[in-house]
C-alpha cells in the first residue's frame, strides 16, 4: 500500500486525534529509522523518549521473544516472576517502597493521585487537593488531565475532576501559598517535557519539598519523560536536592512496549490496598521482561556518565549555532529555543525532509530526545543538519 492510500485509510478509520507527519516507518535499528521508500532517518525523538536503548534493541527483542514464547498473560490474580523482579528493581533503584505497575504514563499518575487522596483522607482532609504547575503535562485520563492545566481548560471535555489547582511555573512563592492543610500532593515534573523542556529551579523544588512536609502532603515527581536515564541519572530527582514521596515512570521503561509504574517511598507502600486499584494487563510478563532488559542497560553508571557528557557537548554545540537563542535541559533531554521570527514547525519539517526527526512542542522550540545509545558521529550529523536548516532561515 502506498503512503497516499495509507493516509486515506487512516483518515477513514482512525479517530482524527493526531496530526501525523506524512511518513510511514517500516524498520528501525539503534538511532536509525527507515521509511516505506527506503529513506534513512536519524531519530532524535525516539518515539517521544521511549526507545532510549535504540529501536529494536537486541536484548529487549530477545527478552520479549523469549517471554512471549513461554507465557504472555495470566492477569493479576496470579504471580509471575518478571513482574515481581521489575517491582524490586524499580523500588531498589529509587524510593525503596512498593510499586504499582500500570500500562502507560497517565495511568501511573492516576495511581499516584489515588494514593495521595487516600493518604489525605487518612489525615482527615475532606476535600483533598493536588497542586501542579502551569504547563505541566501529566496525561490525558481524567485525573491526570485535571492536573494538566492547559488541557483541563478544554470545556468540551468537561466537567473536569474537582480538587486540582495550578500555580505559575517555577514560582516558589506561589507554590508555598497554594499548599495548605487540604493539599494531598504537589504533582510536578522536575523538567517540563511536553511544554518544551523547562527545568525547575532547585529553589522551587526545595520549596515544594518543604511546603509538602509542613502540610503533611506528598511530593510526587512525574518522571515519565525525565526518568530512565534521560537526564544522565536513572531518575532526574537524583540530580536535584529533593527526594519525592512518589515517582511515576513510563515511556522508556518498556523500551517500546506499553508499561508504567508508580513507585512509593517505604512509608507509603501500604496506602493502597486490595480493591483500591487494579488493571487487567498491568505488570504483564512480556512488558515486564522488556522493562528488565531496558533497566539492565540504562541503570549503568558508565552509560549514565556518557549521557551527561554527550548531552553537555550537544548543548554547547547547539548554543553557538546561528538562529539559536537558548538551549535548555539536562543530559539528552534538550530544548532548543530558536531566535524570534524562526518558525520551529517549518524547521522541524525541513529537518524531517532532510532525514532528521525532532519534535516541535511549542512554536519557538525544537525538542531533542535521542536514544541514550546515540553515538558521537550521529550527534555531529544531527547538529550539522540543524545548523544547515537554521542557516536558510537566518540568511533570509
Ligand atoms: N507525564 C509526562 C511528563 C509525560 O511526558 C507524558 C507523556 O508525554 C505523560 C505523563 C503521559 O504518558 P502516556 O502518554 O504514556 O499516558
Amino acid at each position: 500500500m502506498n503512503l497516499t492510500d495509507l493516509r486515506a485509510l487512516e483518515e477513514r478509520y482512525l479517530m482524527q486525534t493526531y496530526r501525523r507527519a506524512p511518513v510511514e516507518f517500516v524498520r528501525g535499528e539503534g538511532a536509525l529509522l527507515w521509511d516505506s521508500e527506503g529513506k534513512e532517518y536519524l531519530d532524535f525523538l525516539a518515539g517521544i523518549s521511549v526507545c532510549t536503548v535504540g529501536h529494536c534493541n537486541p536484548a529487549v527483542v530477545e527478552a520479549v521473544r523469549e517471554q512471549a514464547g513461554r507465557l504472555m498473560h495470566v492477569s493479576n490474580l496470579f504471580y509471575t516472576e518478571p513482574m515481581v523482579r521489575l517491582a524490586e528493581r524499580l523500588s531498589e533503584s529509587s524510593l525503596g517502597g512498593r510499586v504499582f505497575l500500570s500500562n502507560s504514563g497517565t495511568e501511573a499518575n492516576e495511581c499516584a493521585i489515588k494514593l495521595a487522596r487516600k493518604h489525605a483522607h487518612r489525615r482527615g482532609v475532606g476535600s483533598p487537593e493536588i497542586v501542579s504547575f502551569e504547563r505541566d503535562f501529566h496525561g490525558r485520563t481524567y485525573g491526570a488531565l485535571a492536573a494538566t492545566p492547559s488541557l483541563a481548560q478544554n470545556r468540551a471535555l468537561g466537567p473536569m475532576l474537582p480538587g486540582f489547582r495550578s500555580v505559575p511555573f517555577d514560582d516558589a512563592g506561589a507554590l508555598r501559598q497554594a499548599v495548605c492543610e487540604n493539599t494531598a500532593a504537589v504533582l510536578i515534573e522536575a523538567i517540563q517535557g511536553e511544554a518544551g523542556i523547562y527545568p525547575l529551579s532547585d529553589e522551587t523544588l526545595l520549596a515544594a519539598r518543604q511546603a509538602c512536609d509542613e502540610a503533611g502532603a506528598l511530593l510526587i515527581l512525574d518522571e515519565i519523560q525525565t526518568g530512565m536515564g534521560r537526564t544522565g541519572s536513572l531518575w532526574a530527582y537524583q540530580q536535584t536536592p529533593v527526594r519525592p514521596d512518589l515517582l511515576t515512570s513510563a515511556k522508556a521503561l518498556g523500551g517500546g512496549l506499553p508499561i508504567g509504574a508508580c513507585v512509593a517511598s517505604e512509608e507509603l507502600g501500604e496506602v493502597l490496598e486490595a480493591g483500591d486499584h487494579a488493571s487487567t494487563f498491568a505488570g504483564g510478563a512480556v512488558v515486564s521482561a522488556a522493562a528488565l532488559a531496558v533497566l539492565d542497560q540504562v541503570d549503568d553508571p558508565s552509560l549514565l556518565r556518557r549521557v551527561r557528557e554527550l548531552g553537555a557537548t550537544l548543548r554547547d554545540t547547539l548554543r553557538v549555532l546561528e538562529g539559536v537563542e537558548e538551549v535548555r535541559g539536562r543530559g539528552l533531554m534538550i530544548g532548543v529555543g530558536l531566535a524570534s521570527g524562526i518558525d520551529a514547525a517549518a524547521v522541524g519539517a525541513d529537518l524531517l525532509q532532510n532525514g532528521l526527526i525532532v519534535n516541535v512542542p511549542e512554536p519557538g522550540t525544537l525538542r531533542l530526545l535521542p536514544p541514550l545509545t546515540v553515538d558521537s558521529a550521529q550527534i555531529e550529523r544531527a547538529v550539522a543538519s540543524i545548523a544547515e536548516s537554521l542557516l536558510s532561515y537566518t540568511a533570509r
